[in-house]
């Protein structure tokens, strides 16, 4: 049996931060809650995204959605979001922010604890539609959060679970390239390798759904003929645009599922004490997978070596390897600042992560633990 769903609306142009108040409105929206970070606030583009959307200047903002978002900022946000008599939601930022836009919106109509709606605890039945619009408004290439069913939140207790459900698609995206020109080149690359890994896990995992490994592949493509130039020269409208086609593409294939990367730094993205950025730790546990997997899905590598514009039996880790490097991303966890205390609790996790089921290959806590320990030192 295959369950495929294509229902997302989508503003894609550079400038469609215009159309923001009108998209809202449409959605039934007359009070939003802007959810976003500190880091975006600072640099001015939540002002411009108001101003240039068509927003009263008062409009209330959350900028405290931390690098990766927890109960306790969400808790914090519905707060806000009552006092303020509000009435949805808009995502702006990167993946973290239209995340716990996403969970504000869930928590708004439905009772706590948040765990009950963890996908992986039988939330996905829980998750009804009575919950407030949201309109994402991503200003990385990257996440496919933006036409995700899924948000990453950290529990009190540490966990990072995912909150999966179609409800949880945002209501519009509205994807601005514009407004990635000013992303540094090293998040550039970060973000965009979690691009490349969406489309490549998703194309391996083995769930039939033919549109989506057509989406998955195409993006792949348009990420491997731009994000060597997103990052290098980051004023490149055209290589920007591609990368953030690249990003929503990657999302429109989340509904088959990701993969053992995504196993393993979903929980590492929850690990106390520690900032560690989703897209980088992708980026240097996709050469190890990708060959850990290649027995299970061989039929499937010429496919991703012709997108990534190589020979059909190139190997394609190493290509990876390459890009990362060219990219000047880290090669290694150990590098990246990942303590080594943690591995043998995110091998158990990861075994646990929704992602897991959708791995071409069966992999177990000691694979999760050959596969980092090959990316240490
Ligand atoms: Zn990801």
């Amino acid at each position: 049996m295959a369950l495929i769903t294509y229902l997302t609306r989508i503003q894609f142009e550079a400038g469609s931060v215009r159309l923001l108040s009108e998209e809202l409105k449409l959605a039934g929206v007359r009070s939003p809650l802007i959810v976003t970070d500190r880091g975006l606030l600072t640099a001015g583009l939540v002002e411009r995204v108001i101003e240039a959307g068509g927003l009263p200047a008062d409009t209330p903002i959350f900028s405290d959605t931390p690098e990766n978002p927890t109960e306790a900022a969400g808790r914090e946000a519905v707060a806000f979001f009552h006092e303020r008599r509000c009435d949805g939601v808009v995502g702006l930022g990167g993946g973290s922010p239209i995340d716990l836009a996403k969970v504000v919106s869930l928590l708004v109509t439905h009772p706590e604890p948040l765990e009950q709606y963890a996908v992986i605890l039988g939330g996905l039945d829980r998750i009804t539609s009575r919950k407030p619009p949201v309109v994402a408004v991503p200003t990385t290439a990257g996440t496919g959060s933006e036409v995700g069913r899924a948000a990453l939140i950290t529990l009190e207790d540490g966990r990072k679970l995912g909150f999966i459900s179609p409800h949880m698609i945002p209501t519009v995206a509205l994807c601005d390239p514009e407004l990635t020109l000013g992303l540094p080149p090293l998040l550039t690359a970060a973000t965009g390798m979690d691009a490349v890994t969406h489309c490549i896990e998703t194309y391996l995992s083995p769930k039939f759904n033919p549109p989506a490994e057509a989406i998955a592949l195409d993006g792949l493509r348009r990420a491997t003929r731009s994000l060597r130039r997103a990052v290098e020269d980051g004023s490149d409208l055209g290589a920007r645009s591609e990368m953030m086609m690249a990003a929503l593409e990657g999302g429109m294939t989340f509904q088959k599922g990701l993969g053992a990367v995504h196993s393993i730094s979903h929980p590492l993205g929850g690990v106390k004490g520690t900032r560690l950025h989703h897209g980088t730790i992708n980026a240097v546990l996709l050469p190890p997978v990708l060959q850990f997997n290649q027995s299970a899905a061989p039929h499937k590598y010429p496919q991703l070596a012709e997108a990534l514009g190589l020979a059909p039996n190139a190997d394609l880790a190493s290509a990876i390897e390459t890009l990362n490097e060219d990219l000047g991303l880290p090669k290694t966890l150990s590098q990246m600042g990942v303590p080594e205390e943690c591995l043998r609790d995110v091998a158990e996790a990861a075994v646990k992560d929704h992602s897991t089921a959708s791995n071409p290959r069966p992999v177990g806590a000691e694979d999760f633990m050959a596969i980092m320990k090959s990316v240490w030192d």
